[in-house]
């Protein structure tokens, strides 16, 4: 049956329109002209974030990072299992050995605690993958990354305006990379951004993005042609999606607010639900302060979360499931690995379930959803 209320709805700010005429308007349609520069001024007042550049997607900016950061073949980089399939893939296209870590048990991040173990003379890169927009405890990755000599990759994609001990997530690593992709909190269908907070990347990284030329050169007249110099490929947002990304950013205080309203909703409504033990509320620890990126409940049994599923959906709500750990994925297992045992990634994969967030909710919906998560946990 088709949802009355969907898991996802890409919220408009009504200026989305007028900007992408105005891009008509003035017939530049390339990257980082007005208002991908617009964009990135409002990074750096926001955030302050030292280097930044907008990309085609987080994916992209987590290539570049690969790229950046030197990983070759047979270099090691250790993640969470728990993640998007393209936190690896992006390592996975330099050559690089992936090494999956397991979950925390109280929510998906990494767990911190295991990974020195997984460090051997080839890991070359941690990256640090913020579940929900909760922060993963990045003193100590950054303690771990400093002793080995390590770099670290915030995949952000979750994480805008989300925060760690009053730092914004993105800044803390050597690499970040936010996500615009339809279902994040700010969008322009596909985008990305890529934060660089080491100066040694700054002059590269412009290579990188200008398909391996030193384009960026010759157009600050330094140079008298451009040339094919190193690395790269397309990887720079369009003045088009940059117009709609500029709507978005500018109602960035609305959408959060409302995003973080619903969520409080859900959990204050839902956290004295649990007499049985069936689900678990979200955990954010004292370090994070989360963006209501997701609001998930975890299940304590796959079966559990499937009837939540179905039986919600009988009433219209459509509630969805999340990743599937990639240490298990068909292409891993397909390139000879061994099969790991990551328990709380695969607790994760089978039990947590997302409900519906989205500006446009109404708090009527989320009482609604609310009680039919009573009803339905009740009976199962
Ligand atoms: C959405 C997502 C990505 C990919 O973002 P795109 O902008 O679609 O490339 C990467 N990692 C995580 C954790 C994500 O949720």
């Amino acid at each position: 049956m088709i949802s009355e209320i969907p898991f996802n709805k890409a919220y408009l700010t009504g200026k989305e329109a007028d900007y992408f005429n105005r891009v008509l308007y003035i017939g530049s349609l390339s990257g980082k002209e007005i208002f991908g520069g617009k964009c990135l001024d409002f990074f750096s007042n926001r955030y302050t974030f030292k280097n930044a550049h907008l990309t085609t997607s987080c994916t992209s900016a987590l290539e570049i990072s690969a790229i950046l950061s030197g990983i070759k073949q047979g270099d090691e980089v250790i993640l969470p299992s728990y993640t998007y399939v393209t936190t690896a893939t992006a390592f996975v296209l330099r050559g690089a050995k992936i090494i999956f870590a397991d979950s925390l048990k109280e929510n998906p991040n990494i767990d911190v605690s295991e990974i020195e173990k997984l460090i051997t003379p080839k890991t070359r890169a941690i990256v640090a993958v913020h579940y929900a927009g909760i922060a993963c405890d990045m003193d100590r990755i950054s303690a771990l990354a400093a002793k080995y000599n390590l770099f670290v990759i915030e995949d952000a994609a979750h994480a805008i305006d989300a925060f760690y001990k009053n730092r914004p997530l993105g800044s803390l690593g050597h690499f970040g990379a936010l996500s615009f992709h339809e279902t994040k909190n700010i969008t322009c269908g596909e985008g990305g951004l890529l934060i660089l907070n080491d100066d040694r990347f700054f002059e590269r990284a412009e290579i990188v993005l200008d398909k391996g030329t030193n384009r960026r050169a010759f157009m600050d007249g330094q140079i008298n042609k451009y040339e094919w110099v190193d690395l790269g490929s397309s990887f720079r947002l369009s003045e088009t999606a940059a117009s709609f990304l500029l709507a978005q950013l500018e109602a960035i205080n609305f959408i959060q607010q409302r995003r973080l309203v619903i969520w409080n909703r859900y959990f204050n409504e839902l956290k004295e639900l649990d007499p049985d033990g069936l689900v678990k509320l979200p955990v954010i620890p004292d370090y994070a302060e989360h963006n209501a990126s997701i609001f998930y409940l975890v299940c304590n049994h796959a079966v559990t979360r499937a009837g939540l599923i179905a039986r919600l959906s009988e009433k219209g709500i459509a509630a969805t499931f999340h990743y599937q750990p990639l240490h298990l994925s068909p292409y891993y297992l397909s390139q000879k690995n061994e099969r790991l045992e990551l328990p709380n990634a695969e607790l994760f994969g089978d039990c947590l379930v997302r409900l519906p967030l989205y500006p446009s909710l109404t708090d009527k919906d989320v009482d609604f959803i609310v009680s039919e998560v009573k009803n339905s946990i009740r009976e199962l």
